[in-house]
This record gives C-alpha cells, sequence and structure tokens, in this order.
C-alpha cells in the first residue's frame, strides 16, 4: 500500500500563518482540489467525446498535492474538496486521502470530503469512511439507466447505485447532485428528488454553466431552475431555509419528505457575495473563480524550493486578485463558451 510520508515544513502549527481573506473581506476557508483532469465517464454537459487529457507528465504528485493542500489548511482552509475529473480514477489516490486525513484527526480541518460519479465507490467506500469522511456529494443526473448510459455516454446506473448503497453502510452521508438539462431529464427531477429523500439523502439541482467546448450548444442544455423550481412547487410544499454554505446553493425543506432540495443557480441568480472558495487543479493552477480566466501557477513555487515561502507568497498574491464573481450569461448568438475550460478541469 502506498503511503505519503508528509514533510516536516507542512506540520506548522495551525493559526501560525495569517489567515486568506480576500479584497472583498472574504476569508477563504474551502479548497476545491481536481485531482485529475480525466474520468470513466464522458457526460456530454461536462466533456465532448473526444477528449484530449493532460499529460501525466504535468501533472502534480500526489505528494505534492498533499503538500499544496496543507498550505492551504495552515492558512485557514476548513474544507477541502477533492475532485476532478474523476478524483477516484486517479492513481493511489487513497494514499492522499489517508495522508490528508491527519488534518481532520490534528482539528486544523473540519471536513475532508469529495465529489465523484459514484462509480468507483462500492471499491473505496470502507476506506474513505476509515479515513474520517463523513459525507461525499455523488453525482447522478437520472434514475433511467437507458438515459444514464445517454448522458455520461458509457457509465452503468447499477454501479453507481451499488456505490451509493456502500458509502452509505460504511456510514458515509450521501448528497446527490443533478445537472437540471433541458429536454433530457427535465421531467423525472421531482421524481428523483422523491427517491433520494425516500433514501434519507438531500439533492441539489445545479444549472448548466457555459464551460468548455462541447458538441451541443448550451442554450439548448440550459433549464432555469426557476423553472424547475415552480414544477417542484406543484407536487411538494417547499419551504425556503435560511442556512447558507458560502456557495451558490440555496435549500428549501421538502414538508411532504422532510428532506431538502439545493439549487444551484449561477446563471439566473448569483451569491458571489459570500464566495469563501478557491480550486486547484491537478498541475496546480489556482482558480480564484470558477467563473473567470485569471489564474496563478503554483506548481512553479511549490517545485522551487524545499521550504513554503515562495508558495505562500504565491498563494497571497493570488488572493489579493480574487475576484467580485463571475458574469456567466448563455446566448444563443454566441459562440463560445464563457469559460474555454472544462468542469473537468477545474473541478466542481
Ligand atoms: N466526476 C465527478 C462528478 O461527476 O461528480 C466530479 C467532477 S464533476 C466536473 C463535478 C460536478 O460538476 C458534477 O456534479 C457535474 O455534474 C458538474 N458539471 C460538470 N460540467 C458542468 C457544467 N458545464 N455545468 C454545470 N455543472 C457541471
Ligand atoms: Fe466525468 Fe464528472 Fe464530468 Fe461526468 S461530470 S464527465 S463524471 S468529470
Amino acid at each position: 500500500m502506498r503511503e505519503i510520508t508528509p514533510r516536516t515544513t507542512d506540520l506548522d502549527p495551525a493559526g501560525a500563518l495569517p489567515r486568506l481573506v480576500d479584497p472583498f473581506q472574504r476569508a477563504i476557508t474551502y479548497l476545491r482540489v481536481s485531482v485529475t483532469d480525466r474520468c470513466d465517464f464522458r457526460c456530454v454537459y461536462c466533456m465532448s467525446q473526444d477528449m484530449t487529457f493532460l499529460p501525466k507528465a504535468d501533472l502534480l504528485t500526489l505528494e505534492e498535492l498533499d503538500r499544496l493542500c496543507s498550505a492551504f489548511v495552515a492558512r485557514g482552509v476548513r474544507k477541502l474538496r477533492l475532485t476532478g475529473g474523476e478524483p477516484l480514477v486517479r492513481r493511489d489516490v487513497m494514499s492522499l486521502v489517508r495522508s490528508l486525513s491527519r488534518h481532520l484527526d490534528s482539528g486544523a480541518l473540519e471536513e475532508l470530503t469529495l465529489t465523484t460519479n459514484g462509480s468507483q465507490l462500492a471499491r473505496f467506500a470502507a476506506e474513505l469512511a476509515a479515513c474520517g469522511v463523513r459525507r461525499i456529494n455523488v453525482s447522478l443526473d437520472t434514475l433511467r439507466p437507458d438515459l444514464f448510459r445517454q448522458i455520461t455516454r458509457w457509465g452503468d446506473l447499477a454501479k453507481v447505485l451499488e456505490g451509493i448503497a456502500a458509502a452509505r453502510n460504511a456510514g458515509i452521508r450521501i448528497k446527490i447532485n443533478a445537472v437540471a438539462l433541458k429536454g433530457v431529464n427535465e421531467h423525472e427531477l421531482a421524481d428523483m428528488a422523491a427517491w433520494a429523500h425516500g433514501e434519507g439523502m438531500d439533492i441539489t439541482f445545479i444549472e448548466v454553466m457555459p464551460l468548455g467546448e462541447i458538441e451541443t450548444h448550451r442554450a439548448d442544455q440550459f433549464l432555469s431552475l426557476d423553472e424547475v423550481r415552480e414544477r417542484l412547487a406543484e407536487r411538494f410544499t417547499l419551504q425556503p431555509l435560511a442556512e447558507r454554505t458560502g456557495g451558490p446553493a440555496r435549500y428549501d425543506r421538502v414538508a411532504e419528505t422532510g428532506g431538502r432540495i439545493g439549487f444551484i443557480t449561477p446563471l439566473s441568480h448569483n451569491f458571489c457575495e459570500s464566495c469563501n472558495r478557491v480550486r486547484v487543479t491537478c498541475t496546480g493552477t489556482l482558480y480564484m473563480c470558477l467563473g473567470q480566466e485569471d489564474a496563478a501557477d503554483l506548481r512553479r513555487p511549490l517545485r522551487q524550493s524545499e521550504g513554503d515561502a515562495a508558495l505562500h507568497a504565491a498563494i497571497d498574491a493570488a488572493i489579493a486578485r480574487k475576484p467580485r464573481g463571475h458574469d456567466f450569461v448563455i446566448e444563443r448568438g454566441r459562440a463560445a463558451p464563457a469559460v474555454g475550460r472544462h468542469m473537468s478541469v477545474t473541478g466542481g
């Protein structure tokens, strides 16, 4: 079994280094890390059929990812989400999870979690739970096996459901994420909410974002969640909740099921004013906003020296440029996506 040995330089006691605060006085406490741009699915809204993936040599090693994440933890990041691409297809990814779990043990990190398509979850559920992963997000856009195969281009729904069951048996709480797709799953969303709540899981619906070139025009996929909400309200009593996670989701309690539905509406409403997060790619590029091109290279300072001084300086310079928010639009006449990189690069 592969093990990562933490370097002594990343063991600074939490609190010794200044917290990360952006120019709009938002504390940066949440880091999402795309550990690979590769995936075993090719969801039609996320990737094109023929994706060119990064050469493996460009990727940060798992040790470097550990060092990078630990630098952010030392600066006050309390929540770490591994994503991708599909995080569970990165070779030896569990050695990273195991190693990062030391920050849970020390109390520096509140939550270590991941977003996954669930295809490999049956294999890894028990070990994730043993590493202190308490809840994860599983992306699932339909419960119909044929449609699932169409959306993911070759995914097997049964495997994902098996993965969800394994995670729940291991004591991990699951939230389902479903992208609302016009003319594809739009009439199934209420049934999906009823299913998720019946299983004791919350569900969040997401609006398609214009990230990366795909075969279909985004306007043909985009479904406003205002419309979805109206339709859900015909079947359920939706009670808006005040709770916020610093992210773009707003939640409702469904009176009939007791479960929660989240709505992530980057297009129809944005909630950037409370943004508490940044994202880093598997090549060590830091994006201060999912919907903007500006980025900072952290790989070079990471590799430049054994110590983390250059890395922290690069992180500080980047956070000082975090923009107020994104300006996504989906317009019929617009040929290019708002942001050229795919969600699988930046990490959803
Ligand atoms: N492979 C993992 C998964 O599917 O959960 C993690 C990475 S995936 C990029 C993270 C999330 O982004 C998924 O919930 C996916 O549905 C969502 N996503 C991908 N492309 C998107 C897009 N263009 N607009 C909105 N959501 C997108
Ligand atoms: Fe893969 Fe997730 Fe993108 Fe689907 S949404 S292609 S599972 S990275």
